[in-house]
């Protein structure tokens, strides 16, 4: 695979995690974490699933890798996520030691890489993040509309 086709393949399986949390009745976010060209962690948003103000669907992803790597570093390792991710994800990116971060949409609400806050290209932290934006960018932000809009008509359908 080039370097083009490698990427949007792993951000389709981003968008497959997205898709999951759907169908779950969660906020749709998908994220996965690329090694070597392998895929060594995956997740999709299960806050509701869990209770858990915590589990983004990139913190699932990140502790997946750090198990399938065994170790808390994740040098030379790439997050695809759908959507821009926020300050807490954007957190843990760093302590990770993430290389590159691929987002699909922007968060403008949220979003902690560009959008609010740039803190993954801050020179003032001791690890900074290569940024990539766009890809998969509308596919990401559809899923986020279409899940509002059901999410809308459910609640007025319960009144
Ligand atoms: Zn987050």
């Amino acid at each position: 695979m080039n370097l083009e086709a490698e990427q949007t393949y792993f951000m389709q399986q981003a968008l497959v995690e997205a898709k999951k949390a759907y169908l779950i009745n969660e906020v749709p976010i998908g994220a996965v974490v690329v090694h070597d060209g392998k895929i060594v962690g995956r997740g999709h948003n299960l806050r509701e699933w869990l209770e858990d103000a915590t589990v983004h669907a990139e913190l699932v992803a990140i502790q997946e890798a750090c198990r399938t790597l065994n170790s808390w570093r994740l040098v030379d390792c790439d997050l695809y996520v759908t959507i821009e991710p926020c300050l807490m994800c954007s957190g843990a990116i760093i302590n990770s030691r993430i290389s590159r971060v691929f987002y699909g949409a922007p968060d403008l609400k949220a979003g902690a890489v560009n959008s609010l806050y740039q803190t993954l290209t801050d020179s003032r932290l001791n690890h900074q993040v290569e940024v990539f934006s766009g890809l998969y960018a509308d596919k990401s932000a559809q899923l986020m509309k279409d899940f509002f809009k059901a999410a809308r008509k459910k609640r007025k359908s319960v009144k």
